[in-house]
């Protein structure tokens, strides 16, 4: 088994009704959800819009290799109705963000480092982000909730 850290944002309809379902389906087929911070409200990161986010953290037991994990929070995303990616920009090479209702991020993997073209463990912009950092600091250390 391993134990990865989950990183959740959505910033368009029912933002909580959008979390609670992602955790389900995490937990329906990436494996059980040991712990669970609270939901935060932020302001967009990186790029303008009208419409805040709620993001959250969950720590999740799996048996699942980092690129299936992969495979699987992006199918998550997409069945919820993700449409956009973030995308590079090439005239001024910066990432171009967009509103989502879902985006799952792996911020850790046991204490693996991977650099893949499509995935990097540690999340790179882990310590960047205050809407990352919070919540999972506020799960880092707990104890596993009873199940
Ligand atoms: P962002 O989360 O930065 O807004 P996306 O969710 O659209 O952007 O993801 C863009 C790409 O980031 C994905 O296609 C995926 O291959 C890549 N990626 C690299 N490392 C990670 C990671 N640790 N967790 C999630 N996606 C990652
Ligand atoms: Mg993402």
């Amino acid at each position: 088994m391993h134990t990865v850290y989950l990183s959740l944002g959505t910033n368009l309809g029912d933002k909580k009704h959008n979390l609670v379902s992602a955790i389900k389906e995490i937990e329906r087929r990436i494996g059980p959800v040991r712990a669970q911070s609270a939901f935060l409200t932020t302001e967009p990161w990186g790029f303008e819009s009208e419409n805040t986010f709620l993001n959250a953290a969950v720590r999740v037991e799996t048996e699942l290799s980092p690129n299936e994990l992969l495979r699987v929070t992006q199918q998550i995303e997409r069945e919820m109705g993700r449409t956009q990616k973030s995308s590079v920009d090439p005239q001024q090479s910066k990432v171009i963000y967009h509103d989502r209702i879902i985006d799952i991020d792996i911020l850790l993997y046991d204490d693996l480092h991977i650099n893949t073209k499509k995935l990097t463990i540690p999340h790179p912009h882990m310590h960047e982000r205050n809407f990352v950092l919070i919540p999972l600091k506020e799960i880092l250390l707990t104890k596993d909730t009873q199940q």
